[in-house]
């Protein structure tokens, strides 16, 4: 196969949204509306089919952000506080309140776009936790995605699928665009912007998997998001914030269905293999990281703790009593034999349907493993760490907060926009600000989209392309091919060869040392200072034989610059987490050479990347805004 020749395809644009995730499609929702007012032009890139692009792809059975405050049931300053706590006292009140105050009307938004809400007889959602609802969601992203593009088209904007962005475009300190590539065709996309928001997910397969050779690919998190927000503003210059508050969530084991419904809905506990409620007898081992401990709910990273400090102890596995929780909820319907098998039958219809709207692979493996979960209890444990700014983790980019209500020292001009002139952020490339989930995620990203608008009129002039950076690029996406065309014939197989390494090589090779040096599952989440500076040194190695690898073909090269931008992410965390010298979310990771939390670290520890300076750490003060 010769070295294939690529198409230029340069487009010109105010406003570039990279990403048509939730918080894309929010983006090009709301700056539609502006922009067909005042006459902006909207392009939107994402590496997928908007249809069933990012995290809801597979749908989702619950809106984990829904307020009601006009019916009175939510406030935005509690949700403030609720998200200080989960994060154990490091959060950007500021963002998260804004989102609160806003999300409400998108909910409202995606049921009259046809989202079936559940709801009581007197008209009220139907709650599965404090802040979730309950929804017929499996073909949620469609439903969002057509509105968002129909806004979209309606304001005169395009859209690029299929194209995966691998750089932003520079001029000076001001973004001026972005370069991606084509994964269908041999074309690159030159895009030259006033504006550019960053919203391309959070990172998945950065730290090895349980699943390895046999389930390989099948982790919680979509297998899609690899680290392109971080990547992308990192080398745009911006500083990242919460880059060590990593994702661990405890699912069903091998399947990574969700708990949710069965905790919330359910009423469902979890016991160890001895029948102990963890949640109880391990109640002391968290008292060191008061106040959080009583903090209600219990953040979600020391309920993880506790489970994670019992499987250490050998009383594992995890079981989720679903046979226990159903019996209950069938108790009133005993005396009834006619209602009771009716109510039997719901449940056991509801417990399926949780899956089937959202991960069906844990159905499938019910159902192969012949689980009936009215008779038998289920396994949960945790995953391996994920970066996701919109969960139970904050991850992300610092970012601009509202006028009327951050601080000046959150505050850089307009809502949203990074510390880098002209780059916006939302959702889970926005960091600080958690618990925002999909329907929170949509709403920062109208948040943002509204601001950039109000930007692209306010620097109204289009930044200069540096035509040397553009061809650098180019040559980056043609090297893989041309070392590939170069050494192929080496050997009696291109699997294997001393020249290059392939992306799944590459890949393989990060993982195992993420999850052996920085804290991974098979470390029971662990790690310090001597384990930390070996992952340094592994990284920097593993990025040197990064420069020799290969791709065969379109998709391989997108697995290449995919493993580049997980590198970078990985990176930033190990960095951070060596910054700060604590165990501050001990269920997440727990540095063992400094194994308590240290209340002189309430702090934003932020880091930036400069081609001149490299790393650098940079402090922000916490500010409480709802105590
Ligand atoms: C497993 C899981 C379960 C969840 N469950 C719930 C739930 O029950 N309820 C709830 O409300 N929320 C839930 N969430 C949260 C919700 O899915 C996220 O908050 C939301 O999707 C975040 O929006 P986003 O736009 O930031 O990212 P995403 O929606 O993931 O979108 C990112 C977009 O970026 C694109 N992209 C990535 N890289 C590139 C690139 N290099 N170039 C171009 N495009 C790129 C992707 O194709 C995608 O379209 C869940 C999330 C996960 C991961």
């Amino acid at each position: 196969m010769p070295v294939p020749t690529f198409e230029t395809v340069e487009i010109t644009t105010d406003i570039l949204i990279c990403g048509a995730g939730m918080a894309g499609c929010g983006a090009m929702f709301e700056a539609a509306y502006w922009a067909k007012k005042n006459g902006v032009k909207i392009v939107v890139a994402d590496k997928a089919a908007t249809d069933r692009s990012g995290a809801v792809a597979q749908g989702l059975s619950a809106i984990n952000m829904y307020m009601n405050t006009a019916g009175g049931e939510r406030t935005p300053e509690a949700f403030a506080q609720m998200v200080y706590g989960d994060m154990m006292g490091i959060v950007r009140q500021d963002l998260a309140y804004d989102i609160a105050r806003h999300v409400d009307s998108s909910v409202h938004l995606f049921e009259k776009w046809g989202l079936p809400i559940w709801r009581e007889a007197d008209g009220k959602p139907i709650r599965s936790g404090a802040w979730q609802v309950m929804i017929s969601g499996e073909s949620y992203k469609i439903l969002v995605a057509e509105a968002s593009k129909k806004a979209l088209f309606d304001a005169g904007g395009e859209l690029y699928e299929r194209v995966f962005i691998i750089e932003p475009l520079m001029d000076g300190d001001r973004i001026a665009g972005a370069i991606g590539f084509s994964t269908r065709e041999n074309k690159i996309y030159v895009f030259r912007a006033k504006v550019v928001l960053a919203n391309m997910g959070g990172a998945v397969h950065v730290f090895r998997p349980r699943s390895t050779g046999e389930g390989l690919g099948r982790t919680w998190y979509p297998p899609f998001q690899t680290g392109s927000s971080t990547y992308f503003t990192l080398r745009a210059g911006a500083e990242q914030c919460c880059q060590e508050i990593r994702f661990v969530p405890v699912r069903f084991k091998d399947a990574y269905g969700p708990v949710g419904a069965w905790f919330l809905l359910f009423k469902s506990t979890a016991t160890n293999a001895l029948d102990e409620s963890y949640m109880q007898t391990r109640a002391d081992d968290i008292k060191g990281w008061a106040p959080f401990d009583t903090f209600k709910p219990m953040p979600a990273n020391l309920r993880n703790y506790l489970g994670i400090l019992d499987e250490i102890d050998g009383k594992g596995p995890l079981l989720m009593r679903t046979n226990r929780a159903i019996a209950a909820l069938a108790e009133k319907y005993k005396d009834d034999p006619k209602a009771f098998k009716k109510k039997m039958k719901d449940l056991e219809s509801e417990a399926w349907e949780d899956f089937l709207d959202m991960t069906i692979g844990q159905a499938n493996l019910w159902a192969a493993q012949n689980v009936r979960p009215e008779q038998v209890p289920s396994e949960i444990t945790g995953a391996e760490p994920y970066f996701i700014g919109s969960h139970s983790g904050a991850s992300g980019t610092w970012a601009s907060g509202p006028a009327d209500i951050a601080p000046p020292e959150y505050q850089m001009g307009y809502n949203r926009m990074t510390t880098v002139k002209g780059l916006f952020v939302a959702g889970d490339a926005c960091g600080a600000s958690p618990h925002k989930f999909s329907s929170g995620s949509f709403t920062e990203g109208r948040i943002a989209g509204k601001s950039m608008v109000k930007f692209a009129l306010e620097n109204n002039t289009l930044p200069n392309l540096d035509a040397a950076q553009v061809e650098e690029f180019k040559g980056r996406i043609l090297k893989p091919f041309e070392l590939y065309e170069q050494h192929k014939d080496y050997g009696t197989t291109d699997e294997v060869n001393p020249n290059y390494i392939l992306p799944r090589q590459y890949l393989f090779r990060l993982q195992k040392l993420m999850d052996e040096y920085a804290g991974g599952w098979s470390s029971s989440f662990t790690t310090n200072k001597t384990k930390l500076d070996i992952a340094m040194q592994l990284l920097d190695w593993l990025k040197e034989d990064g420069e020799k690898m290969v791709a065969r073909n379109l998709h391989e090269l997108m697995r290449l610059f995919e493993n580049q931008q997980r590198t970078w992410q990985a990176e930033s965390h190990v960095r951070t987490i060596l910054a700060r010298e604590e165990t501050r979310w001990p269920g997440y990771y727990a540095r063992k050479d400094t194994p308590t939390m240290n209340p002189d670290l309430q702090k934003f520890i932020n880091m930036k990347w400069s081609a001149a300076g490299g790393w650098e750490v940079v402090d922000r003060p916490m500010i409480t805004i709802f105590k």
